[in-house]
């Protein structure tokens, strides 16, 4: 068996932690690669129901190793918080079982103002940021402007190089956004309330993967978000500051040389979406609130209501496109049990043409969605475990979007508990 990545289709939220969760089984190491907390995983198990953020979602099995890659936004504070709220749950954190790259870049404490300061300063053309610091933390790494979590070792040098970084900032903070600056007892306090914490987890995980290769180890690569919301190919400039792209799992991980043989990628039965940014199949009124209530499409970080929509075919098939998913796994489908019809968007219309390849992000705003409608099965399938489970109607839907979207779908998962799921292989 090869090296694998899940990744998100279409814009987050796609029920990938369940499916990592799942897949662990079969994998000795678990990589997250990319983002940050700014989002988040719900997992249901035998151990419980966990809200997971930056910690991979194999810290549940025992025997996976979990890393932390150098591509994520390290924020030891929330990290910390999150690794307390899991243990207290009776799960086991130890640095055999989560490593932490000493290349990662350490958001800092000003990142989070500053995405809070800029989100007020634009007012009503905000992003609709979560405001856990990403995209200041993200500019900041590709300034060169951040710490490594490798630097917690050498105490001398950090406090030098925090007090450059905190001089450069507080520049930022006093004279454009005329916040209060930071102190070096600030800075200090963090590190020994934060950073020294997760300190014992910090490690070359890059040597550690490599070897872990060598030794016929074999890998899941997790990613946050979705295709949609990827720096380079998303929904400029409503994406997150990180590649979401299976492409970006071997760097983001620490290690580059790592080949990925399959890519299994996440597409729920119908479409959300968080926060602003152009959304062509957008459902509103009564036929929304019945799906969001349906799916209970509440953001796991911030309880936002998400927007919703029928699928999306012509933004899944793009997003199936850029991540070169090998398979598909197709989430929530017992949600759309309630509906008598259940609509697709099959096509966009742009300027009274129909047109079927996912648009340049700024004409987006002017696609209409072309809906078409499948006939319902209107009863429970949360209970279906193979195939024949589910009802004909049931099955050509899946079928039918297999179809359009040119992907194999190779998992069908009807509810969020681990062995609530078909597997067509
Ligand atoms: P992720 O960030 O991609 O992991 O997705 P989230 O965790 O934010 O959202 C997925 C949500 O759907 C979670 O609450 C899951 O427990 C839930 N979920 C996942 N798969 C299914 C499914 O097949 N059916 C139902 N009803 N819920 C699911």
């Amino acid at each position: 068996m090869g090296n694998c990545a899940i990744v998100g289709i279409n814009w987050g939220d796609e029920g990938k932690g369940r499916m990592v969760d799942l897949l662990t089984e079969d994998y000795d190491v678990v990589v997250r690669f990319q983002g940050g907390g700014n989002a988040g995983h719900t997992v249901i198990n035998e151990k419980g129901k966990f809200a997971l953020h930056l910690l991979p979602s194999g810290i549940f099995r025992d025997g996976v190793v979990n890393i932390l890659g150098n591509g994520v936004a390290l924020d030891p504070e929330n990290l910390w918080k999150e690794m307390n709220e899991v243990m207290a749950q009776g799960v086991s954190l130890t640095p055999e079982n989560l490593k932490i790259s000493n290349r990662a870049s350490l958001l800092l404490p000003w990142h989070r103002d500053l995405d809070g300061l800029e989100e007020q300063r634009l007012a009503d053309k905000k992003f609709g940021s979560t405001k856990q610091g990403i995209a200041p933390f993200y500019s900041d790494k590709y300034q060169k402007k951040t710490i490594l979590a490798g630097e917690l070792f050498y105490r001398d040098h950090l406090l030098s190089h925090l007090a450059d970084l905190m001089e450069w900032k507080n520049l930022t903070l006093t004279k454009v956004y005329g916040a209060a600056p930071y102190t070096m007892e600030m800075l200090e306090k963090w590190l020994d309330e934060a950073c020294e914490k997760i300190k014992p987890f910090v490690c070359d995980t890059g040597a550690w993967l490599k070897d872990a290769s060598a030794n016929g180890k074999t890998i899941l690569f997790e990613a946050q978000l979705g295709s949609l919301r990827d720096l380079d190919y998303g929904i400029h400039p409503y994406t997150t500051s990180s590649n979401t792209m299976a492409a970006y799992a071997p760097i983001g991980s620490g290690f580059p040389a790592a080949k990925i043989t399959d890519v299994v990628g996440v597409v729920k039965a119908y479409s959300t979406c968080v926060g602003e940014g152009p959304f062509v199949c957008e459902m509103f009124g009564d036929e929304a609130e019945e799906l969001r209530k349906a799916g209970f499409e509440y953001g796991a970080k911030t309880g936002r209501p998400r927007r919703v929509g029928p699928l999306d075919i012509v933004a899944t098939r793009y997003g199936v496109e850029v991540q070169a998913a090998t398979e598909i796994a197709l989430t929530k489908l017992d949600v759309l049990s309630y509906m008598d019809k259940i609509p697709v968007c099959t096509q966009y219309e742009l300027n009274g043409e129909k047109i079927d390849r996912f648009p340049f992000p700024v004409a987006l705003g002017d696609c209409k969605p072309v809906i078409e409608y499948f006939e319902g099965w209107k009863t429970d399938i949360s209970g279906a475990r193979t195939w024949d489970d589910l009802p004909k109607t049931a099955q050509d839907y899946v079928l039918a979007v297999e179809k359009a979207i040119g992907c194999p779908i190779t998992y069908v998962s009807v509810g969020p508990e681990r062995e609530s799921i078909i597997i067509r292989k």
